[in-house]
């Protein structure tokens, strides 16, 4: 007796997230999610998804991006605690000239790894249903991938 075939193979967390950080799609690895720097494809060119998955789905790409500028500020801020305790008299001053531009520039630079990251999240907890899978292979099949809606 033999299993039925699974209709979406399974990806490990690793992959999936290597992905995301690559800005690739997390499904099937497929590049050129973008128009320049910010506009996302609204379908996969390689695998016909559809990145938001429900209204409000790239709330979550926010939370990624503000996540990693936290993360840079306290690594940031860490170092700062480092120079002082070798100089107490160390000046706040290189903090702020290096910190203020990447406060400022980080989330622009991230934006769209933040998407493809929370992409890579989101599939990996709710895998597609049903209706999205055939919904993707029909927009694969039509040619409807690749491209962004006018709005
Ligand atoms: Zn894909």
């Amino acid at each position: 007796m033999t299993e039925p075939a699974d209709p979406e193979p399974s990806v490990g967390w690793g992959l999936l997230l290597w992905r995301g950080a690559t800005r690739r799609c997390p499904r099937c690895g497929a590049g050129r999610l973008y128009k320049g720097w910010f506009r996302m494809v609204d379908r996969c060119g390689g695998c016909g998804m559809r990145f938001e998955r429900e209204p409000g789905f790239f709330v979550g790409a926010y939370l990624i991006n503000f996540a990693i500028v936290i993360v840079l500020l306290f690594v940031l801020c860490m170092v700062f605690v480092a120079m002082k305790a070798v100089d107490h008299e160390a000046s706040v001053l290189p903090v702020i000239v290096v910190g203020l531009p990447m406060a400022l520039l980080a989330p622009v630079v991230f934006y769209p790894y933040s998407r493809t990251i929370w992409s890579a999240f989101d599939i990996g907890m709710t895998p597609l249903s049903d209706e999205e899978r055939t919904a993707a292979a029909a927009a694969l099949a039509s040619g409807d991938v690749g491209t962004i809606a006018q709005s």
